[in-house]
């Protein structure tokens, strides 16, 4: 079959010419054979192919079969509990055909709609839930900022504080964005992409931030700091803006803030909450299922052959909700 491999890893930007197409062997004999129906990209994709460094994620390298969230359909199965037309989910190798065994594929529910697994009830829904709800644990006293919210985790887990009764505010790059925001409740919408937006902040919280939901870094990320209350929290998600540049080891200046603010600050990375998997999926399929959630798909269409261009893209910030690309 044919997948998609690292031609040789990027310094700086990402361009198409780094992720090539080849010719990938299966195994003779394998106990599920999937044919992916989509697959998600994802910001963390690029920090798998930075050269160096400590990471939570094994590194690609020149060679290294790209792997993703994928929604795929059972062609042929010997494995219980899958049959031939069973949609599944899972972390799967980017290629046309997939040998798998039944071990971290989760079928999708009949009767549910399994583009949802895609996202609110995939990882970055997980995401969102682990970040803000495990963690964050917004109340009705807070002043929420949620960064990049027209993105994928950012949509989910701003609507998760609106939920609890927090005063949020919600941060997005473009125009077209900041409407689809504004139509899914929020008041306050900024924008973090403008010179102005440290003073378009601290005048949205005059009190200050209490828990940040951080998804960008950079200048956004000093403004965030500056702006936060004393004995706030922090809950670092991601830091999307610094995925691409040569050095990404540089802090925020006034990371000292932190210390003297006394903010709490919790990491995560979605591997270490597995085991809260069915939890979340309690919690956030009734939301899904009664359309007590907003979400949506930005479906780009061409299979294999538009992972590096969508993938680009969405680092690029030509996304509004999920981004997936479709056969
Ligand atoms: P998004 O759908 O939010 O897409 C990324 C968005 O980031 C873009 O749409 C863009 O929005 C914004 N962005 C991109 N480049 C920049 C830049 N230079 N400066 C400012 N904003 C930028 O992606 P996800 O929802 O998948 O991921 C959001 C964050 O969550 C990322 O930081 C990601 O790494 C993190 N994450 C963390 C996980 C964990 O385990 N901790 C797991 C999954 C995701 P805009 O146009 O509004 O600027």
């Amino acid at each position: 079959t044919t997948g998609l491999t690292i031609a040789h890893l990027p310094e700086g930007e990402l361009r198409c010419e780094h992720i090539e197409k080849t010719v990938i062997s299966l195994p003779d004999i394998t106990r599920l054979l999937l044919k992916p129906l989509a697959i998600s990209v994802d910001p963390y994709m690029r920090t798998r192919m930075q050269p160096s460094g400590y990471d939570y994620i094994e590194r690609w390298k020149a060679g290294s079969t790209l792997s993703g969230w994928t929604m795929a359909e059972v062609v042929i199965s010997s494995e219980p509990g899958f049959k031939q037309g069973d949609l599944v989910v899972g972390h799967l190798p980017m290629q046309e055909l997939i040998a798998a065994d039944g071990q971290h594929l989760i079928r999708v529910p009949a009767g549910s709609d399994p583009e949802a697994y895609l996202h609110p009830l995939g990882m970055t829904g997980f995401t969102a839930w682990v970040g803000m709800q495990l963690l964050g644990q917004p109340t009705a006293e807070d002043t929420v900022l949620v960064s990049a919210a027209a993105g994928a985790v950012g949509s989910i887990a701003a609507q998760l504080a609106q939920r609890q009764g927090a005063n949020v505010i919600v941060t997005a790059g473009r125009t077209d964005k900041r409407d689809w925001l504004h139509r899914l409740g929020f008041k306050t919408v900024l924008n973090h992409r403008s010179p102005d937006y440290a003073r378009q902040l601290n005048n949205a919280a005059p009190f200050g931030i209490t828990l940040n939901f951080e998804n960008i870094g950079g200048s956004a990320f000093t403004a965030a700091i500056d702006a936060m209350r004393p004995n706030g929290r922090l809950v670092l998600c991601g830091l999307v803006s610094q995925y691409q540049t040569r050095n990404p080891r540089k802090s925020p200046d006034n990371f000292a803030q932190l210390r003297q603010k006394k903010v709490a600050i919790h990491p995560f990375v979605v591997p270490d909450y597995l085991t809260h998997w069915n939890d979340f999926q309690r919690f956030m399929a009734p939301l899904v299922g009664q359309k007590n959630i907003t979400w949506r798909l930005d479906k780009v269409s061409g299979g294999l052959d538009s992972v590096a261009p969508a993938l680009i893209g969405l680092l690029n910030g030509d996304n509004i909700g999920k981004r997936v690309v479709e056969w």
